[in-house]
């Protein structure tokens, strides 16, 4: 059973997918299950970065009524591995310590796992990392390690407090997607609200999630349950 905050998050989050399908060439769905697990992975692990792989099921394709829904004006058949198939489980590849990935300021270098992703290119078709207080906008390591990627990669952006020594950074250009509910979007440049409260101590202030493909565009995620049915508000 998922959390309400995150049922809620996902049908926004779905509603923005929807709305700006034109802006992207392919769609990929990830179960809500899947991504509460990557969350209290994440939560579990700050301030610390994690690495996850993920492959298609292949037994469970895009249902046809996503596909036609989600489908934007430059849809693409056949860009990455695992198209037209809803994400398989997850699992935690690997955990990094956030002084060494953040200790270069202006480039909050995640080039952590770049050679673990370039090792394992072939052990995971899907990648996801977290970006412990930045904004899930791909670095240009990402976009290095992308190179080996097969489908789709992922990054998720998680601001927390404590901040320790590195305060979110989100001088950056880019599309931003919040994964976050309503409220906690309104009230955010307020009082600091918080989603909640992890397991380190941390206050969970706001979530981001994207995905984009090795050729630099981004890929339209859509929130589902397992048979790959969409999220939506009633
Ligand atoms: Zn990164």
């Amino acid at each position: 059973m998922v959390d309400e905050w995150l049922v809620r998050s996902a049908q926004k989050y779905n509603r923005q997918s929807l709305e700006n399908k034109d802006s992207y060439p392919a769609i990929i769905l990830m179960p809500v299950s899947s991504l509460e697990i990557i969350l209290n992975w994440t939560f579990e692990s700050l301030p610390d970065e994690i690495l996850i792989g993920m492959d298609p099921n292949p037994e469970i394709k895009n249902p046809r009524e996503v596909e036609d829904l989600y489908r934007g004006e430059d849809y693409q058949n056949d860009l990455f591995a695992g198209q037209g198939y809803v994400l398989g489980e997850p699992h935690l590849v690997n955990r990094g310590d956030a002084f060494s990935v953040h200790h270069v300021p202006e480039e909050w270098n995640d080039g952590l796992f770049v050679e673990e992703r370039g090792v394992r290119g072939s052990r995971f078709t899907t990648w996801l990392h977290t970006h412990p207080n930045a904004p899930a906008l791909p670095s240009i390591a990402d976009a290095d390690a992308a190179q080996w990627t097969e489908g789709c990669d992922m990054i998720l952006g998680v601001r927390f407090s404590p901040e320790g020594i590195f305060p979110w950074f989100d001088d950056i250009e880019g599309a931003r997607r919040k994964l976050s509910p309503e409220e906690v979007d309104e009230k955010i440049t307020g009082s600091k609200p918080y989603i909640g409260t992890a397991i380190t101590g941390h206050r969970i202030h706001d979530l981001e999630l994207i995905s984009f493909h090795k050729r630099g565009f981004g890929i339209n995620i859509v929130l589902t349950d397992e048979k790959g049915n969409v999220f939506l508000e009633k």
